[in-house]
């Protein structure tokens, strides 16, 4: 049992200090309060902030292995579509170990910037047996040490009512009663304590409207989480009201019954009135700032003062910052309104909601009891160095700002998983 006293602690909408956080034999929050852990022995965080560790909501650990490459455009502007053919290419290589050693690395980076869990949307399941690429990413999220909630994809078409491409074969569901059996296997194999499951229907262009309805309900009358991306291209789009009339949202708000287990990623080009409906139904957006700039697929247009439940990801891992994407979510917004402060929560406050979208936000949508520093929450928490000269100045009514808007990785101090420090 571990009871740690930093300097100044997150509560979820300031920093306060005097407080103890006592943690369980099971890594769980116990306690948080001036007396926690009365009894014990204290861990003394001097010069630290506390705060719930950062989660990653939507990645793809082993397109850390385009880093760099693909930026090249000889033949004129690329986009989204001459990407992918980069991303394909990659995984026509990757074999289990390399996918281990792609993904181990990516996620070392997450817990170097604060990340705690990833939800990993994981669709190249086959290599040299079927389903064999599972396993691989599950062992690199425990060798490392990351909360792993497993997006396991269902993948079944290259397009609406086209077959997969060859290049698209490794990433095949097959059908629906194959990818549940697959879920029971995988739900037999997982330490429920440090990996969860969630399905990841991929989207509307890969995924039959009919299938993805019954995946739906039944990943929900499982109780998990369901994930898809969602409106990231216009193409998407044009292909989806050629072929049925609607909008990919439109459609998925009109044949699932979406709830609060629903996340959208994306939502780049979704409209006002689909992105409005997808809230009163309490399901989550979850934004990708640096990817999507990355990618060039454009930039939603929020509404000020935006109330609905958002997540972050790091998705293409081009770049792995928390800090980052928090700040890209607002300026994005920024430059597509031309003012400032449009990601703010009432009476204008904006840190709180950036850090808030980079934890209770993502925790949320993975359905994970993380995110808060809370009792009965994952004693999943990031150690921020206040004597980092990126802070110098800094008061506790400004540091969520300067955390969000100011700083880097240079500020992560360290970070616990279920109150245990990560392997080195
Ligand atoms: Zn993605």
């Amino acid at each position: 049992m571990t009871v740690l006293a930093a300097d100044w602690t997150w509560d979820g909408a300031r920093f306060v200090s005097g407080v103890r956080v006592a943690i369980d034999a099971q890594g769980d929050i116990e306690a948080v309060g001036p007396e926690a852990g009365a009894g014990r022995p204290v861990t003394a965080l001097a010069g630290r902030a506390l705060l719930p560790g950062f989660v990653n909501a939507h990645s793809h650990a082993f397109q850390r292995g385009l880093r760099g490459r693909g930026e090249r455009f000889p033949a004129g502007a690329g986009s989204f579509w001459t990407w992918r053919e980069a991303m394909y290419a990659l995984v026509d290589a990757l074999t289990e170990d390399e996918l281990r050693r792609l993904a181990s690395q990516a996620f070392r980076e997450m817990l170097a910037a604060g990340i705690t869990t990833v939800g990993e949307f994981h669709y190249v399941h086959h290599g040299s047996a079927d389903w064999s690429l599972d396993r691989a990413l599950i062992e690199a999220a425990a060798d490392t040490g990351i909360r792993l909630v497993l997006l396991q994809v269902y993948y079944r078409t290259g397009g609406i009512g086209r077959p997969l491409e060859p290049a698209q074969r490794r990433f095949d569901g097959r059908s629906p009663e194959v990818f549940w059996r697959r879920m029971d296997e995988l739900q037999g194999e997982l330490d429920p304590a440090r990996c969860t499951l969630g399905c990841a229907p991929h989207s509307i262009r890969a995924v039959p409207i009919d299938e993805l309805a019954e995946l739906f309900a039944e990943a929900r009358r499982r109780e998990l989480v369901v994930h898809a991306h969602v409106e990231e291209t216009r193409r998407e789009i044009e292909e989806c009201v050629a072929a049925t009339g609607r909008r990919p949202l439109e459609l998925l708000l009109e044949r699932l019954d979406l709830d609060e287990g629903f996340t959208a990623v994306h939502g780049t080009h979704t409209t006002a009135d689909d992105l409005a409906r997808l809230a009163e139904r309490g399901a989550t957006l979850c934004l990708c700032p640096t990817t999507e700039g990355n990618l060039g697929d454009g930039l939603p247009r929020l509404a000020p003062g935006l109330t609905a439940p958002v997540a972050l990801g790091s998705d293409s891992n081009a770049r792995i910052s928390m800090l980052e994407e928090m700040r890209w979510a607002e300026y994005g917004q920024r430059l597509v309104h031309e003012a400032r402060g449009v990601l703010t929560e009432a009476g204008g406050v904006l840190g709180r909601r950036l850090l808030g979208m980079a934890t209770e936000g993502g925790a949320r949508a993975l359905g994970v009891a993380a995110g808060r520093i809370a009792p009965g929450h994952r004693a999943d928490l990031v150690e921020i160095d206040l004597g980092a000269a990126e802070l110098d100045g800094w008061t506790p009514e400004t540091l969520p700002e300067a955390l969000a808007l100011g700083a880097g990785e240079r500020v992560i101090a360290g970070v616990r998983v279920g109150g245990r420090r990560p392997p080195r």
